[in-house]
């Protein structure tokens, strides 16, 4: 294990919880983005609204205000005269004194008009140097790193751990690809990789763009990418080797049963989800194992097929194990469940992380009994303690929030069952790119819900700019006081001084007041499962008329009599996040209405709102969310991605991640010349990702 200096133990824990534990996850850890300090201009071209690294000589600086709360703006100036102010709110005392009159200071951020000065408010300083002095050895040029916050620590000392890293752990770092692939593929040294990922300035030409690094044929990004992805195709190519020596359980569907089931959703299928639970029922019948994943816009009715082929394999006496991303979702898949399989007299257990620790044991232990055949729960049942000796089918809902490696948990550690492999049927409202599918899951039979149940009709959507945000709410409580039920949801938990958006908690505040007692409910992240769900009952059940959340509702929450949904701070959240969140409401026949309040009004913010207020079809969404990250945030959020990957990017990189997965089979079936060291190599790598894989994402 090597030790890097300048990590002690308050900066490790925080490194820890962003998933960094050893030097060598700290040499390979990815920037979020690079500051471009390449240019560095002088105060007259600043640009309202645009990044900038800028130099100008302080004329003069004014504290004012209590010291807690002391406001200090200091003034730059260039040779031409041009003037920027450079503000803080709650200056730290002697934050003055940095700034001498006359010193040259190089700042950055993004300027904004107050009156008619141009500001910076929370500037990022680079550095002061003195009248006639030099520039601090540490300020910034060329390309800087950004990584993830980690409280309590600022870029400068993260840039520091990490070249300490870099220096102590780069040149050992093991790679796990063999020398023929990397000669083959034309794979740089994974210590050059990872000394390029926090330093990229020598690949790139002084006017490029630095998000052209991203998708740079030699660049560090494509390298990483291709490494993740070829060690999860080796995980997965072993995996399916391993369960292709054991056959399924061949389940046959007793027709009485099955037909009782289907009755109990109390609704007609729609012609795809009849061709759907055909699918999986033929599949089922065989000693194949099922790898079906089943793929439908919010809305189209995914889980009545997974309720058919949990129905099928709990009639023919098996276990069967759905697994959900949230504790919300569970507890609704298991009450729908339960009240469908009661007709066949099969009881639905729940097992999720909010359960009591006594009657989670107890479920636990009816599981590993085979009492319990059919169990919905959280990443709990991901759990070492839980066994199942006859699991016949797994069904994983939401799977792209769930890391790639929870399936093979779940379908191999899980099941006792000597020598079978479950069935497995998962499924996703995100379009997953061929490839990448392919890479996750081997072959896969991808069956498409192309159609909505009948009657429905899209939720209307309208975007309001900021100026609009209190119309928003007006109509909002006015269709609640016509009987309407709504949805609310915010970027924010509570108020936060750094990022002035909207938050669940004061906006709960203001509607509780606003309405007659008891008819609003509060719902996020924070609170306890059991709050969680009492919050979500309420609203279900209509004594609660107003739901305010964070976007833990984004996923699967079904209350089909609401009808409204205003997304407050619409901009803060991702094209197909908006999406999902839109697809809460419009789920019977009744008109619905969708609003999205921006925060900003950007003219890309204007063009996100307004491109889903035009369309309906989540796979266009999908790819216009893509095409709308400019290569500035491409290093953003990944939406339509998979949760465990660090580097590829599954849409941009999709050519890089076939190439991956075809060698890493090559590799599995011995098709590549390996050295006895190689593959011991290749095996501890693949033994320290496994121990990555317990991680899944409860996300708020
Ligand atoms: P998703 O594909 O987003 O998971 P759900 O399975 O939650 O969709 O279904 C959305 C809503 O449509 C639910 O309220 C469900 O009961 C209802 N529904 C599903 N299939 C039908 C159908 N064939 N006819 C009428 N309503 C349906
Ligand atoms: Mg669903």
């Amino acid at each position: 294990m090597t030790v890097v200096r300048g990590v002690g133990p308050r900066l490790a824990a925080g490194l820890a919880a962003a998933g960094v534990r050893t030097a060598e996850d700290l040499a390979l850890w990815p920037p979020r983005e690079y500051r471009d300090f390449r240019t560095v201009v002088p105060v007259r071209r600043a640009r309202e609204g645009e990044w900038r690294a800028i130099e100008g000589v302080v004329t003069g600086s004014i504290a004012s205000g209590p010291p807690w709360r002391r406001r200090l703006v200091v003034r730059l100036a260039d040779t031409d005269g041009a003037e920027l102010s450079l503000v803080w709110f709650k200056a730290y005392p002697g934050l003055s004194g940095r700034f001498p009159a006359g010193a040259t200071v190089l700042a950055a951020g993004t300027p904004s008009r107050y009156g008619n000065e141009v500001q910076i408010v929370h500037p990022e300083i680079g550095g002061v140097r003195p009248p006639g002095g030099e520039w601090p050895s540490d300020a910034p040029r060329g390309l800087v790193p950004v990584y993830a916050a980690v409280a309590g620590f600022d870029q400068k000392r993260l840039r520091r751990v990490i070249a300490e890293a870099l220096a102590a752990a780069g040149p050992a770092l093991i790679d796990p690809i063999p020398e023929a692939l990397r000669r083959e593929r034309a794979l740089a040294p994974l210590g050059r990789a990872a000394a390029l990922l926090h330093d990229p300035s020598p690949l790139l030409d002084a006017g490029s763009d630095p998000g052209s690094l991203r998708l740079h044929p030699d660049g560090p990004w494509r390298r990483l990418a291709y490494g993740e992805t070829f060690l999860l195709g080796v995980a997965v190519a072993r995996a399916r080797a391993a369960e292709a020596r054991r056959p399924a359980p061949p389940l046959a569907s007793d027709d009485r049963a099955f037909e009782a089931a289907i009755r109990g959703l109390g609704f007609a299928l729609t012609a795809a989800q009849a061709r759907a639970v055909e699918a999986v029922r033929r599949d089922l019948a065989s000693d194949r194992p099922m790898r079906r994943l089943l793929q439908g816009d919010v809305g189209s009715g995914k889980t009545a097929v997974a309720v058919a082929a949990v129905a099928i394999a709990a009639c023919a006496g098996r276990q069967a194990a759905v697994l959900a991303p949230t504790e919300i979702l569970a507890d609704q898949h298991a009450e729908r469940l339960g009240r469908v399989l009661d007709a066949v007299g099969v009881r639905v257990e729940r097992l999720s992380g909010g359960l009591r620790p006594r009657r989670r044991r107890d479920v636990v232990r009816s599981i590993a009994a085979g009492a319990t055949r059919v169990v919905v729960g959280t990443h709990a049942l991901l759990e070492e303690t839980v066994r199942f000796p006859d699991l016949a089918l797994v069904a994983i809902d939401e799977q792209q929030r769930f890391g790639v490696h929870q399936r093979f948990i779940i379908s191999r550690a899980k099941s006792m069952a000597a020598g079978t492999t479950p069935h497995l049927l998962v499924m996703t409202a995100t379009p997953i790119p061929r490839t990448l599918a392919f890479a996750l899951y081997g072959d896969l039979d991808v069956t498409v819900l192309d159609e909505l149940p009948p009657g429905r009709r899209p939720p209307a959507t309208e975007a309001f700019g900021p100026a609009g945000r209190a119309d928003a709410y007006e109509r909002l409580l006015r269709l609640v006081a016509a009987g309407e039920r709504a949805y609310v949801i915010c970027p924010l938990v509570e108020p936060s001084d750094a990022m002035p958006l909207p938050a669940a908690t004061s906006v709960y505040g203001d509607l509780a007041r606003r309405l007659p007692e008891g008819a609003a409910a509060l719902l996020h992240g924070r609170l306890l499962p059991e709050e969680k769900i009492e919050a979500i009952a309420r609203f279900r059940s209509g004594r609660a008329r107003v739901l305010v959340s964070t976007s833990v509702v984004e996923v699967g929450v079904d209350v089909p009599e609401a009808s409204v949904v205003l997304v407050d701070g619409a901009d803060r959240f991702g094209l197909s996040q908006l999406h999902q969140i839109r697809g809460r409401v419009g789920r019977d026949g009744r008109p619905s209405l969708c609003m999205l309040a921006r925060s900003t009004d950007s003219e890309t913010a204007r063009a996100r709102t307004d491109l889903l207020a035009a369309t309906h079809d989540g796979f266009k969404i999908a790819e216009a969310d893509l095409a709308m990250r400019g290569p500035g945030d491409i290093f953003g959020a990944r939406q339509a991605g998979e949760a465990s990957f660090r580097f590829a990017d599954p849409l941009a990189d999709a050519d890089t991640i076939a190439e991956a997965v075809a060698d890493a089979r090559r590799v599995v079936a011995g098709a590549v010349p390996m050295s006895a060291e190689e593959t011991a190599r290749l095996d501890g790598a693949l033994t320290r990702f496994g121990r990555s894989w317990g991680r899944v994402y409860e996300r708020d």
